[in-house]
């Protein structure tokens, strides 16, 4: 096939280009992979277009010390085969960096998908042509051209880092780099003097990993953050035998709570049981594995703020019971948000490295990074001389993908442009005016706020879905109605107004200090909070009802 477009004479009408593809997919990471499966499967001309020069997303890109699930691993694979499921064997209850990329090569490999995707393929911009229907993909680089009639996009939620706005940061001497881009080389850490900055997931774990193994090692927290222990442990063959016998049962748990995980919040109402009973509950809680501590809590704990803080309070002192100098303790318990109202970091040996002679904290909120000199970093207070500076500073979350490609719609419209105050969709899965085009785990999408592959299978699933529907149908051209997104969009903002997530800078509301125009004070609308079976059971009703709230052509 040519790379530029060709020209069908017989179209009715005249002269009509045909699109190189059917469909193109956007990114071979977990949804990618699983995407191009399903056309394969169906037989459809379909291509993956991937930045990366290997599959993987979030786990070919993110290979810092400490990276690993905090999803149950057996969770976290893909459902749909029983013969992966029966093949593949999960190490660790939280599996690791290297296992998971190892994971996604595997299915890959198994249902040879590589020959449908193009890696170095970093897409520039995407232009969709009217007049033929068509979307004209540019590859950043070499400039090629690729055209498809579908765009389903699979850019992940948190796959485009952002770097703080410090004066000197391309002057340090020594190694620096965002955890994201941690070298795939490995970077050796013994005796080192290492600077790490960001107390978020990312750092937690790299901290727990390396407090140990480096020479020295400073903390630069901005906010301390809530964590809980991961409590992770390895899976004998007989677990894993049993977990097998059991994969029904466990994706059946899975698809009935909001999390998409097997942990089901406890309903039995915050206010009817007595104080000794709650702490019985978190007691049994604290330490067991995964985001029990998180998603097994009592339901009030999301929306009350009295129950958030009694619950807080008691995290608290766990906080004061791990960490020996009480005055680091302090600092280290969150003053300016409850437990669980951001995403909860889950952390090993977490709180326990701040016990070792070799890990300092400082407390920029108190005295500010002000600068990256040649030799470290300085604060308003001193300088700090390191050989390793480690920005874990995070992400523009889900919308900063897309932010980054340039997105053109009908009549020259700039998503970057429409989303500039705050992305609008209908069901997270299409934007008005972006004919033809199919979030996975998009922002406002139920798939995106659950355990990502369980909620994944959702978008994917519903997305080929639609695709045959219109290609049974013999249509070249769908666009979600304006009412539908206006309706959705609302839908999804109305449900913040419960949820004390609301209150959180954090980025479920699309705060990034790094990130003009999202620093805090604004809520962006970005999760879907209804849980994943009413969003499933949503899909559903919309499929049902020949795609209400979507035009076809
Ligand atoms: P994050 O939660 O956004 O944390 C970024 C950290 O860097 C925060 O402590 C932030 O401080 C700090 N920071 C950012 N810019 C700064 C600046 N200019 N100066 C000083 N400090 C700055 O990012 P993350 O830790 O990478 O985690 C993002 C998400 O990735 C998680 O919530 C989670 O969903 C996902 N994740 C998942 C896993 C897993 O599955 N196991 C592991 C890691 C991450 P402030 O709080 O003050 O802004």
């Amino acid at each position: 096939m040519s790379d530029t477009a060709v020209l069908d004479q017989a179209e009715a009408g005249g002269t009509r280009t045909q699109p190189q593809y059917e469909v193109v997919v956007v990114g071979a990471g977990v949804a990618g992979i699983y995407q191009i499966k399903r056309l394969v499967d169906l037989g459809i001309e379909a291509t993956v277009l991937e930045a990366a020069p290997g599959l993987g997303g979030t786990w070919y890109w993110n290979r810092y010390p400490g990276a690993r699930f905090d999803s149950e691993s057996y969770t976290y694979g893909y459902s749909f085969s029983r013969e992966l499921l029966d093949e593949w064997h999960w190490k660790e209850r939280f599996s690791s960096q290297p296992e998971n990329l190892k994971y996604l090569e595997f299915v890959a490999d198994k249902f040879d998908l590589r020959r449908h995707m193009q890696f170095d393929s970093k897409i520039e911009s995407m232009t969709w042509d009217e007049a033929n229907n068509i979307w004209r993909v540019i590859i950043e680089g070499d400039g090629r051209e690729v055209t498809c009639r579908f765009i389903v996009t699979g850019l992940g939620l948190l796959s485009a880092p952002t770097l703080p706005r410090l004066p000197g940061m391309d002057r340090f001497q020594g190694e620096s780099f965002h955890t994201h881009f941690w070298p795939h080389e490995g970077v050796e850490l013994a005796g080192k003097k290492v600077g790490i900055i960001g107390t978020g997931a990312t750092a937690i774990q790299v901290i727990g990993e390396i407090a140990d193994k480096v020479g020295q090692l400073t903390v630069f927290q901005r906010r301390a953050n809530w964590a809980a222990p991961l409590s992770n442990g390895e899976i004998s063959d007989e677990e894993m035998a049993d977990i097998r016998a059991r994969y029904d049962e466990i994706f059946e748990i899975c698809a009935r709570t909001p999390g998409g995980f097997e942990h089901e919040p406890d309903r039995r109402g915050f206010y009817n049981l007595t104080r000794e009973e709650r702490v019985e509950l978190w007691d049994s809680l604290y330490g067991s594995p995964g985001f029990a501590i998180w998603l097994r809590n009592f339901v009030e704990i999301f929306i009350d703020d009295e129950a958030n803080a009694e619950f807080s309070e008691y995290v608290a002192d766990k906080i004061r019971e791990r960490v020996d100098d009480p005055a680091v303790a302090e600092k280290l318990i969150p003053t300016d948000h409850g437990f669980g109202i951001q995403r909860v970091p889950m952390e090993t040996n977490y709180y326990e490295a701040y016990n070792r002679d070799n890990v300092e904290l400082v407390d920029i909120s108190e005295t500010p990074l002000e600068e990256v000199t040649e030799t470290g970093l300085r604060t308003s207070d001193k300088e700090f001389e390191f050989d390793v500076i480690v920005y874990a500073t995070g992400f523009d979350a889900i919308t900063g993908a897309f932010d980054r490609i340039d997105i053109t719609g009908v009549d020259g419209e700039k998503l970057a442009d429409r989303w500039k105050e705050g992305p609008s969709t209908y069901l997270g899965m299409t934007v008005h005016g972006f004919p033809n085009m199919l979030m996975l785990a998009g922002p406002q999408s139920g798939s995106a706020s659950t355990n990502f592959p369980r909620g994944i299978e959702t978008g994917v699933d519903w997305a080929t879905e639609m695709l045959e529907y219109v290609w049974e149908k013999g249509y070249t051209r769908f666009d979600a109605t304006v009412e539908a997104e206006a309706d959705w969009t609302r839908h999804v903002e109305k449900m913040y107004s419960s949820m004390l997530m609301r209150k959180a800078k954090s980025w479920f509301t699309g705060y990034n200090s790094n990130v003009e125009g999202h620093e805090a004070g604004k809520i962006r609308y970005y999760v879907y909070n209804g849980g994943a079976p009413k969003f499933v059971a949503r899909l559903a009703d919309v499929a049902q009802a020949d795609y209400e709230g979507i035009d076809f052509a």
